[in-house]
């Protein structure tokens, strides 16, 4: 077992950080290190080739190469996170949640993924007239309607794109906290909106639409 330096908790070695705190700092037995230290890196790797996978949206070697982490290094909150990507990017929704869930539950300070948990359950939802459309609020207020193209095409964009990446998923993390303030903003100030939607939401949109065009060609 670790223990961890700041608040003494007891884990088991094959987790990266203490369970309660979220601590990286533990003491460990030496005898075993090296074997430990072999299993997360193993995994780790695994996890890393499943985000290309899942990226490129390859969902079925990327299912199959995440669960060989979880079989190697069942403490691996990344890989089981992703797996719930594996299958929320496929509209699975009710399927990717037990693998949200057991992310957090390893990790409770894992990023992203109480979000993603979140829309998961939503969309999961045996009611769509209950499913929160939940997102871009500053393309939201600036075009004054969740329904406009436009916010569809990014809300499209994030859910397939950003969610993916740990990067993608950090991103997003800081961009619901700091957007709804922005929003608010925004939507109050007439001659505002119409300066952040001409500079920074229209242009962002082509971006994406230019990039999913290229991908779509690329994949198809
Ligand atoms: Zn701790």
């Amino acid at each position: 077992m670790k223990k961890c330096v700041q608040c003494n908790t007891e884990f088991e070695d094959l987790r990266h950080s203490c369970p309660k705190c979220g601590s990286t700092a533990f003491q460990m037995d030496m005898d075993n290190a090296s074997d430990i230290f072999d299993k997360q890196t193993k995994a780790a790797e695994l996890v890393t080739q499943g985000d290309q996978l899942m990226q490129a949206g390859n969902f079925k070697e990327a299912e199959k190469v995440l669960s060989r982490a979880i079989e190697i290094n069942p403490y691996n909150e990344t890989a089981h996170g992703n797996m719930g990507g594996v299958f929320y990017f496929q509209g699975r929704y009710a399927e990717a949640i037990p693998w949200l869930e057991k992310a957090l539950e390893i990790n409770p300070n894992i990023e992203g993924v109480p979000e993603a948990l979140r829309e998961a359950r939503a969309k999961a939802g045996a009611n769509p007239k209950t499913t929160q459309k939940s997102g871009c609020f500053i393309a939201t207020a600036c075009y004054g309607s969740p329904d406009r193209q436009e916010v569809e095409t990014l809300r499209a964009f994030r859910d397939r794109r950003l969610l993916c990446s740990r990067l993608g998923r950090r991103f997003m993390d800081t961009y619901y906290r700091l957007s709804p303030p922005v929003a608010q903003l925004v939507q109050s100030i007439p001659l505002l909106r119409l300066l952040v939607n001409t500079v920074v939401v229209n242009p962002v949109v082509a971006i994406v639409r230019y990039i999913d065009g290229k991908t779509t060609n690329v994949r198809e």
